[in-house]
């Protein structure tokens, strides 16, 4: 049963972003204890950290899924290597792709490998915009409404791409 809901973060700004968004849902939705539910439109956003580098192309998706956290954790980084995500390199600097599980049902988890719900979605507008999008009535950890973290943080350098991946397609 693929009943448990979590929240994903992609994003990419090497070798055709939009590309490699559209790959890694595909992929995701391939594997058989993963089933993916929405997706935002695509973002571009000014990237974080090193200023040297290209905007970033984002968005979030919603899955349901069999798979343990750990195990979603590993899905996503495998398939960020099989893009050619390459672990070197300054923190925060270009990549091919970024999978991040934003949320996992409503856990709080605190180790090593995974830290639940993802430490920097407050303050990250290209994580909340597209999550507002796909999931407007959200309550967050704190008790407050997602459209109030949205409210507090710049928009400054976040378009909205013509780009919308449809679940439909993944059927092919
Ligand atoms: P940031 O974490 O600030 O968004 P980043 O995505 O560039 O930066 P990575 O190099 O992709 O960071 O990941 C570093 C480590 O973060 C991963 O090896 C993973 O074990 C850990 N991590 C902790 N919590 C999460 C999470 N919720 N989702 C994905 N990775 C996580
Ligand atoms: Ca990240
Ligand atoms: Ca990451």
């Amino acid at each position: 049963m693929m009943s448990d809901v979590a929240f994903i973060g992609l994003g990419s700004n090497l070798a055709k972003p939009v590309e490699q968004l559209e790959n890694a849902l595909r992929a995701l939705h391939k594997h058989e204890q993963v089933s993916v539910q929405q997706c935002s439109h695509f973002y571009q956003s000014a990237p974080m950290g090193p200023q040297n580098q290209n905007d970033f192309i984002n968005a979030v998706c919603k899955i349901t899924t069999s798979l343990t956290p750990i195990e979603l954790l590993d899905v996503l980084q495998s398939i960020e290597l099989e893009q050619g995500r390459l672990r070197e390199g300054e923190r925060w600097g270009p990549r091919t792709l970024d999978l991040d599980i934003l949320l996992f049902n409503d856990l709080t988890v605190q180790s090593e490998r995974l830290v639940l719900p993802h430490y920097g979605m407050s303050e990250r507008e290209f994580v909340l915009v597209p999550l507002f999008e796909i999931a407007p009535d959200m309550i967050m950890q704190d008790g407050k409404r997602l459209s109030i973290w949205v409210s507090k943080c710049s928009l400054a350098g976040l378009k909205r791409l013509g780009e919308k991946f449809e679940p439909e397609s993944l059927t092919l």
